[in-house]
């Protein structure tokens, strides 16, 4: 049989989470928390799944957790939206793919900016279009003028990620500018931006596609409650998406999935307004801190992390070997596991980094950290 993705094997994330298990490493290599869940959280759950509430929602999700979102992109980035404009997907996974599908036909372009995360080049490449894998500087932000010379009348969708997997770097005001200038030169570019972490970033703010004019009427802004209220294994989030686009993006989402697991949607529109979001960024900030905090007596350099919950660290101190051989190594002779940054990189390039998962509790970070020190 042809494959229709001829170049796509299982994720580094499943490969290196069955590899920790396997080997009994710590594992900081797939994102994912291993705290408790809020007890608000399972007790709202509880009671939500105690009501009748266990047939198909409608189509875009209840109106009441629409609405409750609409009121928190209102709270943190002054826009005002309606129940209308948000569409609740199984995940952010979900909605990249269906608005790839919608979006995007055979022979047009779209723009991913490497390294990046692993669900961004298939459903590109199922629309037998054509995707455009353009490096981030040294420093992981955008280079812009690489950027622009690769934008032509062909090109449907750019694809950003702020805070960004898996560097934990976050854009500055100028990078939105810059997108924006471009947008403006290309009318039938769209932006997916692709901001899940956006509640996870520490020194600096978030700047949301939200809050800039010019872009946010062009955007498909996408968010999960996988890593805001860390669950990831409930697959639940959410796109936002200017009239004529939300149209055609729920085209697709209605054949995907037609609508989302309705418990976890009841118990979501009850707990979101009780929660404060600001508190998300300095919980984990904590973390970071702790984290870099035991990693400094060991032999990695620390690469700047400005949000999500990843730390990317250089190795080039210790080792020699191919990031991939390197983090296999870490996960079977020293028991830690983590992701090995060349995977999202089109090209293969291997700058000797790996990305570290500090969502964890503060004993199997140090416990971790004790063993990455004595390499
Ligand atoms: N985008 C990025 C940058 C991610 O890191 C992830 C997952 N961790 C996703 C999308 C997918 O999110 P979800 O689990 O909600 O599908
Ligand atoms: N987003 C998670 C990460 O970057 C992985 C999710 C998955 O396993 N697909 O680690």
């Amino acid at each position: 049989m042809k494959s229709k993705l001829p170049h796509v094997g299982t994720t580094i994330f499943s490969v290196m989470s069955s590899l920790a298990v396997e080997h009994n490493a710590y594992n900081l290599s797939q994102g994912f928390p291993n705290f408790p869940v809020d007890d608000q959280l399972l007790s709202i759950f509880k009671e939500q799944a105690s009501l009748n509430v266990h047939q198909y929602a409608p189509m875009a999700g209840f109106p009441k957790l629409r609405q409750e979102i609409a009121v928190k992109v209102k709270e943190h980035y002054n826009r005002e939206i309606q129940e209308q404009d948000v569409l609740i997907t199984a995940g952010a996974t979900q909605a990249i793919f269906a608005t790839i599908q919608a979006l995007v036909h055979p022979s047009e372009e779209v723009i991913i900016l490497d390294p990046s995360y692993d669900c961004y080049e298939s459903p590109v490449m199922l629309s037998n279009a054509k995707s455009i894998r353009i490096p981030l500087s040294n420093d992981f932000l955008p280079d812009w003028d690489r950027i622009r010379s690769a934008v032509n009348s062909k090109t449907r969708l750019i694809i950003t990620n702020n805070p960004h997997n898996p560097s934990g770097r976050t854009w500055n005001l100028s990078d939105f500018n810059e997108l924006q200038a471009l947008l403006n030169d290309f009318p039938n570019l769209y932006l997916l931006s692709d901001e899940v972490y956006e509640f996870i970033t520490f020194e600096k703010q978030h700047i949301s596609t939200h809050q800039i004019d010019g872009l946010k009427d062009r955007a498909i802004i996408v968010s999960s409650f996988g890593k805001t209220f860390h669950i990831t294994g409930w697959k639940i989030g959410y796109l936002i998406a200017p009239p004529l686009l939300m149209k055609e993006i729920q085209k697709v989402h209605q054949f995907l999935v037609f609508c989302v697991n309705s418990p976890a949607q009841a118990a979501l529109a009850t707990y979101l307004p009780e929660k404060n979001l600001y508190e998300l960024g300095p919980f984990y900030q904590e973390k970071r801190d702790y984290f870099q905090s035991l990693l400094r007596k060991s032999r990695f350099q620390l690469l700047p992390s400005e949000g999500s919950y990843f730390q990317v660290a250089s190795y080039e101190q210790i080792s020699n070997e191919s990031d991939v051989e390197f983090a296999i190594k870490l996960t079977k002779e020293t028991g830690v596991a983590s992701i090995p940054l060349s995977v999202f990189n089109a090209d293969g390039s291997d700058r000797k980094l790996i990305r570290f998962c500090f969502a964890k509790d503060n004993e199997t970070l140090s416990k971790a950290a004790e063993r990455l020190c004595s390499i």
